[in-house]
């Protein structure tokens, strides 16, 4: 009897086809998921052919800031801000404008193209929306940055106020396809999240919405993901990966190791070849030392914290993808000539942020 060895795609050829508009069937999908380790460089290298087709060398940085943290009813088992968390994060009600004004400082002296203001909660009151419209329009006074909006569920007459006030894009993850929904969260559907990102399209401002990976999910999850993504139009795919934070119902979940989300990666970038893709939270705790090679196939990046959680030190961000070869992307697109790490301050002084927990 023969040992058939299984066959895998050429991953230059799906390169090609992707690049020339073709979409791997399911089958390729999933072998892109399922490839031996030692096949990984092969892999990055086709991903990365297409991530350079439409991105150059280019890294887009985006800077977040938890504006209203915990409080929410909302029953999302990853979270650490829900109520059935017990997890032992600052809980806050809207900052203050100054506060918001001052994380846009930080944002700007971190080379960030994008600001982007949370606010935890299912959707925003007219109080708190108010609010965040009012600080959307001091941010875009004072600073060069773009700005997203991630606010819970939002009606499509908030999007356009959102697109009034000068909010250039909403984020509202799908977070997981639409069959593993009912075991992430029971407060709120997938078509709920699936209307918001349409309101978001309706209103004329760009689109964020992705995913966290490693919520016991399977490899068809993964994929129908990136595929509903696509059939959505949207424009910018942040891509989380689990931070089991203690206290929440899924601080047991531990289904990735650093290859793993590379090959998610790759996946996306294949399914989902000229949208930004953003590696987004969890990079540091799941992509630990490769997370450079991640750069290979997303083109975006947090520079800075999470919504609880600690990122990693900013000018370590700044260095590694100085020392990968990539450039930094200004808010118009445009690629920014120089040392990233020119000008950006040494440390921040404890500042008005609050002091995030980390994971
Ligand atoms: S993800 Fe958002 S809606 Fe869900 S529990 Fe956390 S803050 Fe609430």
């Amino acid at each position: 009897m023969t040992n058939n060895p299984v066959q895998f795609p050429n991953w230059n050829d799906l390169a090609g086809r992707t690049l020339a508009g073709e979409i791997l069937t399911r089958d390729q999908a999933r072998a892109v998921l399922n490839a031996p380790d030692e096949l990984l460089l092969e892999q990055l290298a086709a991903a990365y052919r297409v991530r350079r087709h439409f991105w150059g060398s280019r890294v887009r940085l985006h800077f977040l800031l938890n504006a209203q943290s915990g409080l929410c009813a909302e029953d999302c088992n990853y979270c650490s801000q829900s109520k059935i968390s017990d997890a032992e994060i600052e809980k806050y009600p809207l900052m203050a404008r100054e506060k918001i004004l001052d994380a846009a400082a930080r944002a700007t002296s971190l080379k960030a193209g994008t600001f982007c203001m949370v606010i935890s909660g299912r959707a925003p009151g007219e109080r708190v929306f108010n609010k965040v419209l009012d600080a959307v329009r001091e941010v875009k006074a004072r600073h060069d940055l773009k700005i997203c909006a991630c606010l819970g569920l939002l009606t499509e007459e908030q999007t356009r106020r959102l697109a009034e006030a000068g909010v250039d894009r909403v984020n509202h993850n799908l977070n997981t396809s639409e069959g593993h929904t009912p075991n992430i969260v029971t407060t709120h559907t997938y078509e709920d999240r699936v209307r918001t990102v349409e309101n978001v399209k309706a209103a004329g401002i760009t689109t964020c919405s992705g995913g966290i990976i490693g919520m016991g999910e399977e490899d068809d999850d993964v994929i129908d993901l990136a595929l509903a993504l696509r059939e959505m139009g949207v424009t910018s795919v942040p891509i989380n990966f689990l931070i089991p934070i203690p206290g929440t119902r899924f601080a047991e979940h531990n289904q990735l190791n650093p290859r793993r989300c590379l090959r998610v990666l790759c996946l996306y970038r294949f399914l989902l070849p000229s949208q930004e893709i953003r590696i987004a939270g969890g990079r540091e705790v799941h992509l630990r030392s490769l997370q450079p090679l991640g750069l290979y196939a997303a083109n975006s990046l947090f520079i800075g914290d999470y919504l609880t959680t600690a990122g990693q030190e900013a000018r370590k961000d700044l260095e590694m993808i100085r020392d990968a070869g990539f450039v930094l992307e200004a808010p118009d697109g445009s690629p920014i000539e120089g040392d990233p790490l020119e000008g950006v301050p040494e440390h921040f002084p404890m500042g008005p942020l609050p002091v995030l927990t980390q994971a």
